[in-house]
């Protein structure tokens, strides 16, 4: 066996190898594409859905929320005296430093008359009192039962169609 003949021998093994190497099994590459179109396909889309699953429930919440707010009484935020702030209009009890809807006289917690301040000219008076004794303002008209329509516009006076 000359040098040539073991050079070549060597050789062949080589490409041998190489070959084995550098191109694929397309049988078994063929067998896995299911496994493949899964890890490609479905497992991004049940990433997305988690993504969406955990946007929608932990951050859309929060963003929702002032939405489905009760109309019952809602806690009054803190000023940087250290006192409640009560806006305006609303009804409040300065006892439980709790804000109402408009309409309530009475604090469901201690019973206590409600104070309402006037937006015009801030003075306080008891919520069960509709008009400002100080500038005369009106609050009458927020505390007309839900369904009534405030916007109708107003008809002829009655009996006035028969008469014509
Ligand atoms: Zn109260
Ligand atoms: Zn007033």
């Amino acid at each position: 066996m000359s040098i040539v003949d073991t050079l070549n021998a060597g050789w062949t093994q080589l490409l041998d190898l190489l070959s084995k190497v550098i191109i694929p099994d397309w049988g078994s590459v063929i067998l896995m594409l299911p496994i493949l179109i899964v890890l490609g396909v479905v497992g991004p889309l049940l990433t997305i859905l988690a993504l969406f699953w955990v946007w929608y429930f932990i951050v859309k919440p929060r963003g929702a929320a002032p939405r489905f707010v009760d109309p019952g009484p809602r806690g009054a935020p803190i000023g940087r005296d250290g006192y409640p702030q009560f806006p305006a209009g609303e009804p409040y009890c300065f006892q439980d430093a709790l804000i109402y809807p408009v309409g309530t006289t009475r604090c469901d917690v201690c019973s206590r008359v409600l104070v309402v301040r006037c937006p015009r000219c801030g003075l306080g008076r008891p919520a069960e009192i509709d008009t400002c004794g100080n500038c005369g303002l009106v609050l009458k008209a927020e505390k007309l039962p839900r369904g009534m329509d405030l916007r109708r516009v107003p008809g002829p006076p009655p009996g006035g169609a028969a008469a014509a």
